[in-house]
């Protein structure tokens, strides 16, 4: 499941579904997120860069990536 603390992200990585190809990296323009050398998966790097443009989260074969507000609504009908 997601990172730890969702509320304070805007961007939520399912780790179990992301398979580190990188297609979300090459679409975001921002450097906000990167592909980790420890697990091979994308991790958020610069939060505040983020423009939530939402590239990632469409672009992502195995929608394994979620940006906030997305977050925030999936949050509210829990
Ligand atoms: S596009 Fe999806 S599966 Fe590929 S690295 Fe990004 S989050 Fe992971
Ligand atoms: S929403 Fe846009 S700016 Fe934010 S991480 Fe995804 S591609 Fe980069």
């Amino acid at each position: 499941m997601p990172d730890s603390n969702i509320e304070e992200h805007q961007i939520v990585i399912d780790g179990e579904k992301c398979i580190g190809c990188g297609v979300c990296i090459q679409y975001c323009n921002v450097d906000a997120i990167a592909i980790s050398e420890e697990t091979g998966k994308v991790r958020v790097v610069n939060l505040d860069s983020c423009i939530e443009c939402h590239s990632c989260q469409q672009m992502c074969p195995e929608k394994a990536i979620m940006v906030y507000p997305q977050v925030r609504d999936a949050l509210r009908e829990m």
